[in-house]
């Protein structure tokens, strides 16, 4: 039987109506001679107000405990779904994590698959089981407590086991249709994209784009799944929503695929720092310990390179973190100076900055997008103030209110309304 994944979050299976609704997608599937693993979220808001009641009961919650909680959404959701499938006619039943059993490590709340061993839920298939549901979100440890994987970790479920069960397709039900070159709220020229590459879907999510949890877009790179992004409030069909696949199933691309932004980063520079070995990482290992996320780095050149009559050997570094890191990275920075472990002149923390991106696999082999960009943000009068770049990615820190304005004369400069 060729197999599906289906997945359904928290919006999808709101209430009892969303479930019955998500249900009579599933079914169709089944009578499209599919074996179909659907995978649950809790109905949305759940999540949070149990997190809510772990952390009123204790502020220093068991980490334990805490996953005990915060999984039962899913139980809940699992289970009425089986109920309204079998309502349907369609043979269903529900599976917990732990009855699968879905192997994950001992980190709570963060936890990671180690295996998802298949012989529980195909040896009900093979007693004519048309549908598992299964608990997003959870899994076992290996001293069999109850675990999760992170907020957002239901998706990564999902790719998970259709990786298992080598599913012809994952299809993730959500409440929007598909991926867009941007944000549709910020460019009312964004256009839905039909497919996107793996390589280029990271990039967007980690950059903002929030359809899919970031890991589950790397697990299915990893094992090759096909992903499909896809609206559980409209009729679909097997050509709805946004593909995200390997390069090679995309014929034509454009070289640039889509822009993405994050609003909340800040930018903090170290003035005067010695330029000698050891430094970088002298600065950056106090702020990983502190659990700062650095994004952008740049070193200046230090004047010794250019200029032999000043061996003073003196540089300076510039970085960017989410700006709810900024407190952190600060102490962090400052205890290193007063232990004597780096030198700086001074410390100029900018809160205003946004991030904006182009993206697109086409970059590897094309020249000139990082020209057209810049043009385009010049003729915008729109000042950058850091740059960087990967093999399919140039991104600019500006200041943040102009960061639509950007977004959308990026959009209209790379012609993203037309199709490839
Ligand atoms: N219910 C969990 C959350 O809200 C997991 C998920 O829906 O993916 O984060
Ligand atoms: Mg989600």
């Amino acid at each position: 039987m060729p197999l599906l994944v289906m997945k359904f979050g928290g919006t999808s299976v709101a209430d009892l109506d969303r479930i019955a609704n998500a249900a009579a997608k599933v079914k169709r599937e089944v009578e499209r001679g599919y074996d179909v693993i659907v995978i649950v979220s809790a109905m949305s808001g759940k999540t949070n107000e149990l997190v809510g009641w772990v952390e009123q009961t204790s502020p220093l919650y068991d980490a334990r405990e805490y996953d005990a909680v915060v999984s039962s959404g899913e139980n809940v959701t699992a289970g009425l779904m089986a109920l309204r499938l079998q309502e349907m006619g369609v043979p269903a039943r529900s599976w917990q994590g732990w009855q699968v059993p879905i192997n994950t490590t001992s980190a709570h709340s963060a936890a990671r698959f180690v295996s998802i061993p298949r012989d529980n839920i195909d040896a009900k298939f093979s007693e004519g089981m048309k549908v598992a549901v299964v608990a997003g979100f959870q899994g076992l440890s290996p001293e069999g407590r109850i675990t999760t994987l992170g907020r957002g970790g239901s998706d990564t479920t999902a790719v998970a086991f259709a990786a298992a069960f080598g599913a012809e397709r994952c299809d993730i039900y959500t409440d929007v249709d598909g991926v867009y070159t941007t944000d549709p709220r910020i460019s009312s020229k964004a256009r839905k994209l039909d497919k996107i590459a793996f390589e280029e879907m990271l990039e967007l999510a980690s950059l903002g784009a929030k359809v899919l949890q970031t890991r589950s877009v790397e697990l299915a790179m990893r094992y090759n799944v096909r992903l499909r992004v896809l609206s559980s409030f409209e009729d679909t069909d097997e050509n709805s929503g946004t593909l995200v696949c390997g390069e090679e199933e995309i014929m034509e691309s454009k070289v640039v695929s889509g822009v993405a932004y994050s609003r909340d980063e800040a930018k903090i520079t170290l003035f005067t720092i010695e330029d000698r070995p050891g430094v970088a990482q002298a600065i950056f290992g106090p702020l990983s310990e502190a659990g700062v996320n650095v994004d952008m780095i740049v070193q200046n050149i230090s004047e010794k390179d250019y200029d032999e009559r000043h061996p003073g050997a003196v540089t300076d570094m510039t970085f960017s973190c989410p700006i709810n890191q900024v407190a952190r990275a600060q102490k962090a920075l400052e205890e290193a100076k007063a232990e004597g472990k780096i030198r700086y002149d001074e410390l100029i923390i900018d809160t205003d900055v946004a991030k904006v991106s182009v993206v697109g696999i086409g970059m590897r082999s094309h020249a000139g997008v990082a020209a057209r960009m810049f043009e385009s943000l010049a003729a915008e009068n729109i000042n950058i103030k850091v740059i960087a770049t990967s093999e399919i990615k140039i991104s600019v820190l500006i200041d943040r209110k102009y960061m639509e304005l950007a977004v959308q004369a990026l959009h209209d400069a790379f012609e993203l309304e037309k199709t490839a």
